[in-house]
């Protein structure tokens, strides 16, 4: 089956024709603000209610008078997700089911960690953690990653084989503001367990867009989410600290790389075109080559390098003759390789290669020069794979 990658995927049907405040850029907002016959700076003050501090309610905007809030109310609207579950895990990982206006489910995963431990930002470097400022009366500051994996549709069209999601094919897209309000809202929520103990503003310091769905076939409501979470008067997040995966959407790998500056991660999950398509049927649109071209034009200005996420499957991508040929395939491109164990889903039929085999892999692609790490296996005591929660929340996934 070839993957249902439509050029006008479905969008959010919003809830009604007023413009969504959370979706809009500062200067979209000015616009609005003059029409609403208010001064210009409230567009700014606005803005940053919206993104700096990730307000939920216009009550909560309290230096704004009350009746430009009314005004607000009427004529415009909010997008708010609302926390329908949250799992927590002995590890510290957070995850969590939102449901959305129209009464979807989307996930979201935190993950902690302390700098030196393998994160799960692929790209995380350990030279650029983010000091805990609170901590410093032992003498000591934390270095902390407290990393938000962030989904960017409702199911997802790509339909990989050892994927939950993947199962449940593609519902909706994610509109922007659902996008950045998923970070808003567990940043509240971590604001809430953490009192005193992170800072107030912003708990999370490394963004993925590595939850639910492919975040290139949302391209344009993904673009514009990270100009909203990148803007300085915003949630301002670095683009150091962002990653945006892909499962190999070649012409908008191009447009990600030439639009913005944040890093970018590929699941590739194997080395011959025959093994990957049978486990990603994108791979019958655009094959190994074309991917491994668009990623050798991907602009690596300022110490940019592309991860490759290589999903270990028990007995199907597991070997040293895979492991051989994948330092082929990269051998003359600045990236790291990063090694996921399968998290084992009921019902999908593939396998943890376990602890050896995935070591052995690592050290082949070392001996071949490569810098590869195994990512370390998140909240396996709250849920076997990503989406597994969402999915749980609506349809049925759908018989393959
Ligand atoms: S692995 Fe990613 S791209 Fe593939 S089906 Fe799952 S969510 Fe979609």
């Amino acid at each position: 089956m070839l993957p249902v990658v439509s050029p006008n995927p479905p969008q959010s049907p919003a809830p009604d024709e007023r413009p969504d405040l959370r979706t809009l850029s500062l200067s979209a907002l000015q616009a609005l603000v003059a029409l609403l016959g208010e001064k210009p700076f409230r567009a700014k003050q606005l803005f940053r209610w919206l993104h700096h501090k990730g307000a939920a309610s216009f009550d909560e905007m309290t230096d704004l008078a009350r009746p430009f809030r009314e005004q607000l109310a009427r004529e415009t609207q909010l997008t708010r997700l609302t926390a329908d579950a949250v799992q927590v895990s002995t590890d510290g990982t957070r995850k969590y089911r939102f449901r959305t206006w129209d009464n979807r489910f989307i996930e979201s995963v935190y993950m902690p960690d302390e700098v030196g431990e393998p994160a799960f930002d692929p790209d995380a470097d350990d030279e650029d953690p983010v000091e805990e400022p609170l901590a410093r009366s032992s003498g000591k500051p934390a270095r902390v990653r407290r990393t938000l994996c962030v989904s960017t549709q409702v199911g997802c069209a790509m339909g990989c084989r050892f994927c939950m999601t993947g199962t449940m094919g593609l519902v909706r897209n994610l509109t922007a503001g659902e996008i950045v309000d998923q970070v808003y809202r567990v940043n509240a929520d971590l604001r809430g367990i953490n009192k005193g103990e992170m800072d107030a503003q912003r708990p999370l310091t490394n963004l993925v867009y590595m939850g639910m769905g492919e975040p290139l076939h949302n391209y344009a409501n993904v673009k514009r989410s990270l100009d909203l979470l990148l803007h300085q008067d915003g949630a301002n997040f670095s683009h150091r600290h962002v990653t945006v995966s892909t499962s190999g959407l070649v012409p908008n790998i191009l447009r990600l790389g030439e639009e913005t500056q944040v890093k970018l991660a590929v699941s590739l999950n194997a080395t011959t075109d025959e093994q990957r398509a049978k486990l990603m049927p994108v791979d019958k649109k655009w094959n190994i080559a074309a991917l491994l071209e668009a990623c050798r034009q991907f602009p690596m200005k300022n110490g940019r390098r592309i991860t490759f996420e290589y999903v270990m499957l028990r007995g199907v991508n597991d070997t040293d003759e895979d492991a051989e040929r994948l330092s082929t395939l990269l051998a003359g491109m600045p990236v790291k390789v990063n090694l996921i164990p399968y998290n084992e889903n009921p019902g999908l039929g593939f396998g943890d290669p376990g602890v050896e085999r995935v070591q052995a892999f690592r050290r082949h692609l070392e001996r071949r020069g490569f810098a590869a790490m195994v990512r370390k296996n998140r909240g396996r005591d709250i849920a076997a794979a990503c989406g597994q929660l969402a999915v749980a929340g609506q349809e049925r996934p759908r018989a393959r």
